[in-house]
């Protein structure tokens, strides 16, 4: 049987390529890491996560609680790793990153059915059939190619990291450990600000020097990952109502809410590692210092990585594909993960699965049959294969669901029955394609 080329073994990647093995189908991945190497990626591990640690809520009335739930269904592979790799973090799934990439490293490299190959592909002259799921930092070269084969411009946005803390030279005496509205294990260190220290912090924020992008681009941010100097200049308070709302976290000391609290997240398993959450920035490291260095208790914090801004590229992929992410021209080609116009750790996974779902129906000669409109990966499909004006990148969110409005109905009453129908979808689907999901290691979820 012919093998299946990946090319990137990023999230997408990899869980395209183990979905694919679990059936029987031999896959060869082309990672470039580490001959070739991203502004973003720090390892030559497979599956590296590059920024946050979190794989946002499981909640299941909530959009990426709901997105996991359905993959649960379909049997994802990379979810199962990010449970095993866990950290606490209240109702949000978040993982020690090393551990993360490590147990996908290991399981991918020592699968009897998967090839890995490092080394970067430079153009779009592969062996069909094939995944191209190089992600959002894709190689000059490959990109390059990508863009005479679109025959259009490159379409793009910036992305931003934020800075992550070494736990030790944070001021015990200063912070508060609680989950919003005491959801969870009190797993985020809250750092309580008063109305002074917020308006010190905005007004640093405000005039800190930032790296600008080449003077050729705009700079185009994704809507939920917006630098935090970006939000300030939006207006005084948007931050307050941002990534530093002090809803829901009363401080025990004072038996208040304070003005704005800033949250750390434990990123490593051992707690050593904090990330500021909402706090992503492209200021100069040297302005990163001094911000972080004024916020009380953080006045001698060690910074153990920088916040930075990426270029991210994505494809125009209504024009280019047809469902499900699979090439107009080149029969046998797909595309997986953020180069597809999915945004979101998750939902790069969801579009690597459904990638090798295609590919695995074409080897049989079989169409993938269509997924449910009313879940969220089916919403979400259609959502990157509709062409429009303005092709911009989505994540899952619940104003993709088709669905009426209820009378008296409130939002979270809504999300549940939208999420308990999808659910319902999404295990009809699984149950009417048996032969789509007959993998060999595992049982029907
Ligand atoms: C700077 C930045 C920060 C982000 N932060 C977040 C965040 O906080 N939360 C979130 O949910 N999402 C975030 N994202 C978005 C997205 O979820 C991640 O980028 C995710 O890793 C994308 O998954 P992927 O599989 O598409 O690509 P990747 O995981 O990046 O995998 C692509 C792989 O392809 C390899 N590769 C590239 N070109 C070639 C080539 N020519 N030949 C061979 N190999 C190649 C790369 O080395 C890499 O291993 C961020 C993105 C960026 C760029």
């Amino acid at each position: 049987m012919d093998r299946v080329q990946v090319i990137g073994g990023g999230l997408a990647g990899t869980e395209a390529a183990w979905q694919l093995a679990d059936r029987g189908i031999p896959v060869r991945i082309f990672e470039m890491r580490p001959q070739v190497t991203t502004s973003a990626h720090r390892t030559d591990r497979l599956a590296e996560i590059v920024c946050t640690n979190s794989f946002k809520s499981t909640l299941p009335e909530t959009s990426s609680g709901l997105l996991k739930a359905e993959l649960d269904l379909l049997g994802c592979r990379l979810l199962g790793v990010a449970r095993e790799a866990r950290v606490p973090a209240g109702h949000a799934l978040a993982v020690d990153r090393d551990e993360f990439s490590q147990i996908v490293t290991e399981v991918i490299e020592k699968h009897p059915l998967i090839e890995v190959e490092r080394r970067c592909q430079d153009d779009l002259d592969v062996d069909l059939p094939a995944i191209i799921a190089t992600g959002p930092l894709t190689a000059d070269t490959l990109s390059m190619a990508l863009q005479s084969h679109c025959s259009s411009d490159h379409l793009y946005f910036y992305d931003a990291i934020a800075p992550s803390i070494d736990a030790e030279t944070i001021d015990p005496d200063v912070g508060f450990r609680a989950s919003r509205y005491d959801k969870g294990d009190a797993d985020y260190l809250n750092i309580p600000l008063n109305e002074e220290q917020y308006r010190d912090l905005i007004g640093r924020l405000g005039s800190a020097e930032v790296v600008t992008p080449h003077a050729f681009e705009d700079a185009k941010y994704f809507e939920s990952c917006l630098p935090v100097e970006v939000i300030v200049a939006r207006g005084p308070d948007t931050l307050r109502f941002g990534p530093l709302k002090p809803r829901g976290l009363r401080n025990p000391k004072t038996g208040i809410e304070p003005y704005a609290v800033i949250q750390l997240r434990q990123e490593s398993r051992n707690g050593s590692l904090l990330g500021m959450v909402g706090f992503q920035t492209r200021m100069t490291y040297g302005a990163q210092k001094e911000v972080i260095h004024s916020i009380p208790g953080l006045e001698k914090a060690t910074i153990l990585r920088y916040g930075s801004i990426h270029r991210n590229i994505f494809l125009n992929l209504p024009v280019l594909c047809e469902r499900y992410q699979r090439d107009r021209a080149i029969p046998g080609l797909h595309f997986a993960g953020q180069i597809c116009g999915v945004e979101g750790y998750v939902e790069c996974i969801m579009s690597g699965l459904i990638a090798a779902l295609s590919v695995f129906s074409g080897i049989g000669h079989r169409e993938m049959p269509l997924l449910p409109d009313d879940t969220m990966i089916g919403a979400l499909m259609n959502y990157i294969h509709t062409p429009t004006k303005n092709f911009q990148p989505m994540n899952s969110n619940m104003g993709l669901l088709p669905s009426r409005r209820q009378r008296g109905e409130g939002k979270k009453d809504r999300y549940t029955r939208m999420s308990r129908q999808a659910i319902d979808s999404m295990r009809g689907y699984r149950e009417a394609h048996p032969w789509l999901f007959d993998d060999r290691s595992r049982s029907a979820a």
